[in-house]
């Protein structure tokens, strides 16, 4: 056993109380930004898992410049597939062009009581924390086996995990639950809301602005149906259905992109949308699309009336599922004695989305919970605060206590 990290508390965490820091700096230094390879963070880990005895898969995408990293450590009796947790992060961080950083963001700094790099909180410490158990886990033994999945792509649309997961369906794995590691300060969050994207492309008519009943004017038509969703999105604010633990109660939906015509005297042909549902459990977005689509072929027959070659189509461009899981299930329960978090205030939602959700798809009970908070991914100076990180690893230490034998 290691020794116990003092409690945040009652006294400030110190760079030196934390085992796992040479290990988040090392994380951290692979600047492993989404549009390039991340084969380099892979192959060190694998090396380090490898040269400890941990059977290593390596799953990589069709290009062969990134991949993912499953790794098993048996349970006592042998047994790899069945039963057991997933330890689960990506491997991939946002870009940092463009932002002001005052330190080098592949060079993780304690500053204070911060530390600063690109993926400290968005989400390299908790794999990288994960990763300095395993020598315990080894010598301790384990109950049942233990998985590690480390992914890529996640934040261009949880890409790579998809391929892993479904490589472990096919394997026969066979895991009792999941934890990934997104920040969410330490609470354990057992639902997020999922998400599904549509483009919407309207095909009007062109005419000389001075004859615009000979024209179909497809910037004005798409307005139409945007405002519409914005009413949608106004009911389901002020009717509901509500789930209150989510930090926003109802499904939302947002159009984040209009484009269309050419210039002020031409009625434009043509004009596209990029719009969202996130919706929680008590929301269908397949209803919610099918009443945004009955609005547009309504304005349809109009629009044909003045030009046959005119519509309005849609295009489903990303599918996230939400999760949902019971608090009172084994592997929250686990998590919330693991993290210290009452159950009765420490249950969180959210609505931000996670390779949780593509777990939970496979029938994998799964959490989120994970060091640092959502507002800092992302951003410029992206830090956690020690005690996150102290937080993390008595997390580790206490769930180490419950998976192992001796
Ligand atoms: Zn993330």
């Amino acid at each position: 056993m290691n020794a116990p990290i003092p409690n945040a508390a009652l006294q400030p965490v110190m760079a030196a109380d934390l085992a796992a820091l040479p290990l988040i700096e090392k994380w951290i230094s692979f600047a492993s930004v989404s549009r390039d390879s991340n084969l380099p963070l892979i192959d060190w880990t694998r090396a380090q898992l490898e040269a400890q005895g941990v059977q290593c898969e390596v799953i990589h995408d069709e290009t062969g410049k990134k991949a993912n990293l499953w790794a098993t450590i048996p349970a006592a009796n042998g047994e790899t597939k069945i039963g057991g947790l997933v330890l689960s992060g990506h491997t991939d961080v946002v870009p940092v062009d463009g932002q002001p950083w005052n330190t080098d963001p592949f060079v993780a700094q304690v500053i204070g009581d911060k530390l600063y790099g690109r993926g400290v909180t968005d989400m390299k410490a908790f794999s990288a924390t994960a990763l300095m158990m395993v020598p315990e886990l080894i010598k301790r033994k384990l109950k049942h086996p233990l998985h590690f999945a480390f992914s890529y792509d996640e934040e261009i649309g949880c890409i790579g995990v998809r391929t892993m997961i479904a490589w472990t369906v096919d394997q026969g794995y066979k895991p009792a639950g999941c934890i990934v590691g997104e920040p969410t300060g330490m609470q354990v969050v057992i639902a997020h809301k999922g998400k599904h994207g549509y483009r919407t492309s309207v095909r009007g008519f062109e005419a000389h602005s001075s004859l615009t009943p000979q024209g179909v004017n497809a910037v004005e038509i798409a307005c139409r149906f945007v405002a519409n969703l914005r009413a949608m999105h106004e009911r389901l604010a002020k009717e509901g259905p509500f789930d209150p633990v989510f930090d926003v109660p109802h499904t939302t939906i947002h159009t984040g992109v209009i484009a269309g015509g050419t210039a002020l005297n031409i009625i434009p042909r043509d004009c596209e949308i990029a719009w969202e549902i996130r919706h929680h459990h008590l929301n269908s977005p397949v209803t919610l699309f099918n009443e945004a689509k009955e609005f547009a072929d309504a304005m349809i027959p109009a629009m044909q009336a003045v030009a046959a070659d005119t519509g309005i189509t849609h295009t489903q461009t990303s599918v996230l599922p939400g999760f949902s899981t019971d608090a009172d299930s084994d592997i929250a329960r686990l998590c919330f004695k693991c993290a210290d978090v009452d159950p009765s205030t420490g249950a969180g939602k959210v609505s931000f989305g996670t390779e949780a959700a593509l777990f939970h798809q496979v029938g994998v009970p799964t959490i989120v919970c994970g060091p640092g908070h959502i507002a800092q991914a992302h951003q410029p100076n992206e830090w956690v605060t020690l005690e996150q990180l102290a937080w993390c690893e008595r997390f580790m230490r206490r769930l180490g206590d419950e998976i192992c034998v001796n």
